[in-house]
């Protein structure tokens, strides 16, 4: 069990209250406002978007992965390339841009495909997913207002060839190592499990169970903590851009909107994909680089064949999450730009996948189609913490996991801003790393 970290205010124990400006209402700016509120300071969030979850927290997957961290960076990516580059129908794809922070991504991409780095990333993942973990429980039991389709639903990961099932196993091993409680089941068993995979039987090999894997609607998440931290005092300042960050003479740095600067004592920077950009006028390089994403939702009729339990299809890395009496079918990485036009060709793609696995769902209509930018890093791990300016932190680049890591980044960065580290890890999420 991992150890809350401390982020309440105690009385006695001497405390300044600070004016703490949040950018970006995403999952990762609510969830630091959730904590930074509860630590007793005073919070604004400002985003550009009319409502919380304008961007990329509103369609997303909706799996709570805390066992599934390993980052797309691996030792096997070198081999798939070739794929990725020509097959329409890859479940990643490079569109190559005139772009030197697209091409800088990939290099740092490419050099962190290695074993060692690989699990080292899922080590550091791991440790902030657990925490994670915690701290949603803990909220829900503490919250119970919280209504977003929550359910501690399990996930099997289906494999469909031996040799990946058996990659998977030594992958289980591995984690096990690291507190990850999984099951290896061969393919009658994965149907047992969960019956709608009736028809998919021929397809697998078999599959990776993790019983204490979650599945939840992280838009109606941000909704329901918007409400929450409203009545606290939280202000949000919605329709509102942040157009640059000035850095005044005593090296502080305010943030601008019109031709204004908006009142903080501290800036927590949590705008997603659109971090690099808002970073640059500060001189800050941060490896933060959009992966473009697709999701269809569809509405169940009550005989539809579909998965009760949270499914993952390996090798098309398509993701399938029940959320309340919908299907939330999640995939495709493409290394595209910051363009969130939807691709016809990938959401036929998406839809077809969804065919193979779940044929009585493909048929349904599609309730909702969507496209969302994961902001990812090469490596896979979000930068948490401060910068070197005094009064700037990070919060960025949660890239697959951005729901998943977002109570246990939010409550560390709540702690560091209040000089404390009682999980060591705050070198482990430092920008330089
Ligand atoms: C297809 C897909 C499936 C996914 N599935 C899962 C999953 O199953 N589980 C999981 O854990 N994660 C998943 N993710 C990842 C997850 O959705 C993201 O990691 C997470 O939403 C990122 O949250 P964020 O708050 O950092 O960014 P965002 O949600 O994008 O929020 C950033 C906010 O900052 C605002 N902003 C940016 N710049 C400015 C500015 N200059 N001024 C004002 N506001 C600004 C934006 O308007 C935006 O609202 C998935 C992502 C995709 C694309």
């Amino acid at each position: 069990m991992q150890r809350a970290p401390d982020t309440s205010h105690r009385p006695g124990v001497e405390f300044s209250r600070m004016r703490i400006l949040i950018v970006g209402a995403g999952v990762i700016g609510l969830a630091s406002a959730y904590y930074l509120e509860k630590a007793g300071h005073d919070v604004t969030v400002v985003d550009r978007h009319p409502g919380v979850a304008g961007e990329t927290s509103s369609g997303n997957g909706g799996q709570l992965s805390y066992s599934y961290v390993a980052p797309l960076a691996g030792p096997g990516v070198v081999s798939k390339l070739p794929r990725w580059l020509t097959r329409r129908d890859s479940p990643v794809r490079f569109r190559p841009r005139l772009n030197i922070e697209q091409w800088r991504w990939c290099f740092e991409f490419l050099a962190a495909c290695t074993r060692e780095r690989s699990e080292l990333t899922t080590r550091n993942l791991l440790s902030l997913s657990f925490l994670s973990r915690t701290l949603m429980h803990e909220l829900i039991a503490t919250e119970p207002s919280l209504n977003f389709d929550f359910t501690q639903s399990g996930k099997l990961v289906l494999h469909r060839d031996a040799g990946a099932m058996q990659d998977a196993i030594k992958l289980l091993e591995f984690q096990r190592t690291l507190g990850c409680e999984q099951h290896a089941l061969g393919a009658d068993a994965c149907v047992e499990l969960e019956p709608a995979l009736a028809t998919t039987r021929p397809l697998l090999a078999g599959g990776i169970h993790t019983p204490g894997e979650d599945t939840a609607d992280c838009q109606r998440f941000c909704e329901c903590l918007e409400t929450m931290l409203r009545a606290r005092g939280v202000r949000f300042l919605m329709n509102t851009s942040i157009d640059d960050l000035k850095v005044d003479a005593c090296g502080n740095v305010g943030a601008w909107c019109n031709g204004a600067q908006l009142d903080a004592d501290h800036i927590v920077i949590a705008s997603g994909a659109g971090a690099t950009r808002l970073l640059k006028p500060p001189g800050i390089r941060v490896p933060v680089y959009p992966l473009k994403g697709y999701s269809l939702t569809f509405d169940l009729q009550p005989e539809t064949a579909s998965p009760h339990i949270s499914i993952t299809d390996f090798s098309r890395k398509v993701v399938y999450a029940r959320l309340g009496e919908r299907l939330r079918v999640a995939g495709i990485a493409d290394i595209d730009g910051y363009s969130l036009e939807p691709d016809a060709t990938r959401l036929a793609t998406l839809r077809s996948e969804t065919a193979a696995v779940f044929p009585e769902v493909a048929r349904l209509p599609i309730a909702q189609a969507w496209t969302g930018l994961r902001p990812a890093t090469p490596r896979g791990t979000p930068i948490i913490g401060p910068t070197r300016y005094r009064n700037l932190w990070l919060n960025i680049g949660h890239g697959a996991l951005g729901f998943t890591l977002a109570t246990g980044s939010a409550a560390l960065l709540t702690e560091w801003l209040a000089g404390r580290d009682g999980h060591n890890l705050r070198d482990t999420f430092a920008l330089s790393h």
